[in-house]
């Protein structure tokens, strides 16, 4: 484990050992696409998505379906 010494925790591309930028993407989950700030990588475009994130995000989408 890194040792963060204050600040935000800065993530890091595991192949590029880049820093990544919050950049506005696409997510899609259920033929649904809708914007959203994740972490990626200036690089290889990889986008950082948690868990904690992912599945948040897919139970709102569910919510919001069923809510139709
Ligand atoms: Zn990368």
């Amino acid at each position: 484990m890194t040792d963060v010494s204050g600040g935000a925790p800065d993530l890091v591309c595991a192949r590029c050992d880049k820093p990544l930028e919050m950049r506005k993407v696409e997510a899609s989950y259920l033929g649904q696409t809708f914007p959203v700030d994740l972490p990626c990588c200036p690089s290889c475009g990889f986008v950082y998505v948690s868990e904690e994130l992912a599945s948040g995000r897919m139970l709102k989408v569910e919510q919001a379906l069923e809510d139709k």
